[in-house]
């Protein structure tokens, strides 16, 4: 039977990594086993940076597993969802050989980690039609198969085109690829999107991961704290591979604290609060007459197709608005990326954005009277 660990390198399947003072459990009253000062820092008034942090801080590790909904042991918390990412590539590929698939115009980590370690980079475009962009899930299946991938990015919601894949659609996904290879569902923007978590289908799936993250919906992209969800004799080897005290203490009490119940209920009001300004900016930006198209999304951001996206971008600069800048992607070159802000700052781009008479009567003239 197959099973996630025929997925790794062969190489890695039984390396025990670095074993780091703190993994060591033994009992003492006077620890002088990891070259840590007996003083504390000055700086550190309470005291909680004089020793090595727990690798995996196990309040926090529980506190995430409640999160999720998912046992402690099919979890895997490091820097950020990018740590994950890059880990992923780094257990699974051998380099030169096994294959990463991405699903461009996508977030850019997938290609960057697979350059690093050497793995062949499989490009299966999205798609787009009068809904928006959509993963095209049977090309990705032969494409996975025919040309060797170790591992599938399905991003969802997708950064930058904002759609999102039914969890029946990835399962069928990582059946086909069952024993062949990992389907790795990046899920950054889930908190803001309508559509169901592929957690759900951890415990059935053993070729198939979801990466979560603090970033983005919990306001904590600073304390870098990201977690891979999958089989638990994946996360025992990435555990191993990962670096020895991933997780600097004061982020993982900060994050903590940020997981609160009554920190919860204020993500949970700024979430549905994103979500109505969502709803109000797409309407907004696709009535403007600068604006060809505005994509619907379930992310906390819009991607927008301009008339003149280097005029555009120069007046939210102008204004002293920065956007994201999505011209570098072929299928992109009039697209700019606009995060969802608080409504005053949704205000100040939609100011920027309008004609500069309002009352100008043809769209296309309106738009093509630029203020500089
Ligand atoms: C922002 C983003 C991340 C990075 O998350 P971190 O947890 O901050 O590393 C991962 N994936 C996607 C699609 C993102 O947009």
């Amino acid at each position: 039977m197959s099973t996630v660990l025929d997925l790794v390198r062969p190489d890695l399947r039984d390396f025990a990594g670095y074993g780091s003072a703190r993994s060591e459990r033994l009992q003492g009253r006077i620890w002088l086993n990891a070259n840590e000062s007996a003083w504390r820092n000055p700086a550190d008034a309470a005291d909680a940076c004089r020793r090595y942090p727990e690798p995996q801080p196990p309040a926090l590790i529980d506190a995430l597993a409640r999160l999720y909904g998912c046992a402690p042991e099919r979890l895997l918390v490091g820097r950020g969802s990018d740590e994950a990412i890059d880990l992923l590539v780094r257990a699974l590929c051998v380099p030169g050989r096994d294959a990463v698939l991405a699903t461009p115009p996508v977030f850019g980590m997938y290609a960057v980690c697979a350059r690093l370690q050497g793995a062949p980079l499989l490009e299966v475009p999205l798609r787009e039609d009068d809904i928006g962009f959509d993963v095209d899930l049977d090309a990705i299946g032969t494409a996975a198969l025919e040309r060797g991938a170790r591992i599938v990015f399905l991003c969802s919601p997708s950064n930058p085109t904002g759609g999102a894949i039914a969890p029946a659609r990835v399962a069928a996904l990582a059946r086909r690829l069952l024993g062949r290879a990992l389907v790795v569902v990046d899920e950054a923007y889930a908190e803001y999107s309508s559509m169901p978590s592929a957690t759900g289908l951890l415990p059935a799936m053993p070729n198939l991961a979801v990466l979560r993250t603090l970033s983005k919906a919990h306001a904590l992209a600073g304390a870098r704290i990201g977690v891979l969800l999958g089989d638990p004799a994946l996360i025992a080897v990435l555990r191993r591979c990962q670096a020895p005290y991933p997780v600097p203490a004061p982020c993982a009490a900060l994050a903590l604290e940020g997981l609160s119940p009554p920190a919860q209920q204020a993500t949970a009001e700024r979430v549905a609060l994103v979500r109505r300004e969502r709803g109000r900016m797409a309407a907004a930006l696709a009535a403007l007459p600068c604006v060809r198209r505005a994509y619907p999304s379930q992310g906390n951001f819009l991607l927008v197709r301009f008339q003149d996206a280097d005029t555009a971008f120069g007046k939210l600069l102008a204004a002293g608005v920065v956007v994201r800048d999505q011209r570098a992607a072929p299928a992109l070159a009039d697209a700019l990326r606009i995060t969802i802000g608080s409504p005053g700052q949704n205000d100040a781009v939609l100011a920027a954005l309008r004609p500069a008479r309002p009352a100008a009567s043809a769209g296309g003239a309106a738009a093509a009277g630029v203020r500089t």
